[in-house]
């Protein structure tokens, strides 16, 4: 079914009326980088009035759950550790639930603070590579395989450099056991007027070096919608996911059996979604902020 544009009151009446819990993308539907998207704090207020489950999905493993609370605090909005899902976090639960990482074990990160505080968190100890001294082939013999490293993490990583991706490389080439995570495989990264290469086309490096493919956590891949479902308890039938992006948030509310809304206030156009081959939203507005008209 072609997706169904929501533009009136009673459009919107019918969505909040529709579903008991609301899934948010945040980049591009809440937030675009530090500008808050106009109207969006007003309309998840109006859904936490209206007695709504509201759960924050991002990909961008850069912060922790604790760092987002302050950033969402800072643009008014209220939200607690809990109600956010981010791909660091599933990849802390995966480590530790699922895979059950051997604590004695340490976690290679190339990556960001986000990232080694949620791991931390869990209780898995991690380490990686801050120093910026020169490298040159030379100084590549001290890089060998750490038998204590039983993962390798790749997520966003600002700093990233030759020598932590050296280190990765042998730990992951050199020991078929050491596990190799992303915490995402978004392949641009929005940065306001342009786009920057994202997580993803960091990761290739990895993957191309030493031929394994990762199990990547974030949106649209099953562990992030098994970690968010399941944890919930979600019932899809009542549940919505919220995104600006076809190829990972409407795809995430696909494979989790929910219904999806995309908004144009981030990647996705019109013409996108509405395009044949693209991942069906079920319905598309212009921005959550129209919400807030609901008012209480
Ligand atoms: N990864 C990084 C590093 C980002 O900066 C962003 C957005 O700013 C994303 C991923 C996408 O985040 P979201 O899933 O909230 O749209
Ligand atoms: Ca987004």
């Amino acid at each position: 079914m072609a997706p169904a544009r929501l533009a009136t009151r009673s459009d919107y009446e019918s969505l909040v009326d529709r579903f008991d819990t609301f899934l948010f993308d945040c980049d591009g539907v809440i937030w675009n980088g530090a500008a808050v998207v106009p109207n969006a704090p007003a309309a998840l207020e109006m859904l936490r009035r209206r007695g709504k489950r509201l759960v924050f999905v991002t990909n961008n493993s850069a912060k922790s759950r604790r760092d987002y609370v302050a950033k969402f605090a800072r643009l008014g909005i209220q939200a607690s550790a809990d109600e956010i899902f981010s791909s660091a976090y599933a990849t802390a639960v995966y480590l530790r639930d699922v895979a059950k990482f051997d604590p004695a074990k340490k976690a290679y990160v190339v990556g960001g603070s986000g990232i080694r505080q949620e791991l931390e968190d869990v209780g898995i100890s991690t380490i990686g590579h801050e120093d910026t001294a020169p490298v040159s082939l030379e100084s590549l013999h001290e890089v060998v395989p750490d038998p204590d490293v039983g993962a390798v993490i790749c997520g966003i990583d600002y700093d990233i450099s030759y020598r932590k991706l050296a280190h990765a490389h042998v730990n992951l080439a050199e020991n078929r056991d050491c596990l190799f995570i992303a915490t995402n495989d978004d392949r641009t990264l929005p940065g306001g007027k342009h786009m920057y290469p994202g997580s993803g086309a960091l990761l290739s490096v990895l993957t191309h070096s030493t031929q394994r493919a990762p199990l990547v956590m974030g949106k649209p891949n099953p562990p992030m919608v098994e970690c968010v479902v399941q944890s919930l308890r979600l019932d899809p039938d009542r549940s919505c996911m919220v995104g600006d992006r076809l190829d990972t948030d409407v795809l995430f509310g696909i494979r989790g059996g929910l219904r999806t809304l995309c908004v144009l206030t981030g990647v996705a156009d019109e013409a996108a979604i509405l395009a044949p081959g693209a991942p069906a939203a079920s319905y598309y507005m212009a921005s959550l902020g129209d919400l807030a008209e609901l008012g209480g």
